[in-house]
């Protein structure tokens, strides 16, 4: 496996190493979740600059030897997203589109549609720059999670009850059973409303960036929903889909 390395990635993570280095958690289209070393980026004539900060798509230079973080030899920047940093909110719902992306993907299996769709996830923040980001976060976040949830292979049922797959009277949601369940099946489940219901359908059915909107309550029954389905199907805790 020695060698070089050049591959498109998104910088997830960024944590202080030594005195000079930092240890980055890459996102890759090709190689999943890729942990590399760069080694005297905190120097002031760094060659790398500024560029290996979080939520920086990269063209970037690894070598691959034996040890398991690879060391980066170059690094160019495709998008900082320099807007979205202007605003805490931005960087929050980056940090937090970046954690999920981490902890569900963390392994080298190569998955494109999940790197590009981080890339439109941080796209999104970063033009919606400012105060726009408040009203985009939760729906955003959440379309966003349930489109992970569809490239993970665990996309949750919900024309029909997952456990006995009729198609009426769909009151709640069983992580256990992976769908949206009936009233004579509720048993383990806690209650899904229309809108919420109506919700993470037309997420899944329409682009990233047109989220559908919902009140709060809906909105929190959807996050239930998805983070029961990571814990039961991918053991899985993600935090908060956002500060608010
Ligand atoms: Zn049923």
């Amino acid at each position: 496996m020695a060698g070089a390395l050049r591959t498109e990635a998104v910088v997830l993570r960024s944590m202080r190493y030594g005195e000079a280095d930092r240890i980055l958690h890459l996102y890759t289209p090709h190689r999943g979740r890729v942990g590399a070393i760069a080694k005297g980026v905190r120097r002031a004539r760094s060659r790398f600059g500024g560029r290996l900060e979080p939520f920086f798509r990269l063209h970037i230079e690894l070598h691959e030897g034996r040890g398991e973080l690879l060391t980066v030899t170059g690094a160019q920047t495709i998008d900082a997203y320099g807007r979205l940093r202007e605003d805490a909110r931005g960087l929050d719902a980056a940090s937090r589109a970046c954690d999920a992306v981490g902890r569900l993907f963390e392994t080298s299996e190569p998955h494109p549609p999940v790197f590009h769709l981080l890339c439109h996830q941080l796209s999104l923040l970063d033009c919606a720059g400012g105060g726009a980001v408040a009203a985009l976060v939760w729906p955003g976040a959440l379309s966003f999670r349930l489109k992970l949830l569809l490239a993970a292979g665990l996309a949750p049922q919900l024309g029909a009850c997952a456990n006995c797959g009729s198609q009426e009277h769909l009151v709640g949601f069983s992580g256990a059973a992976g769908g949206v369940v009936c009233s004579a099946c509720e048993a383990g489940s806690f209650p899904l409303g229309e809108e919420a219901h109506s919700f993470m359908t037309d997420a899944l059915g329409r682009a990233l960036a047109e989220a559908p909107e919902a009140t709060p309550s809906a909105l929190r029954q959807v996050e239930r929903a998805i983070s029961a389905t990571l814990e039961h199907h991918a053991h899985v805790r993600l935090a908060p889909a956002t500060a608010a």
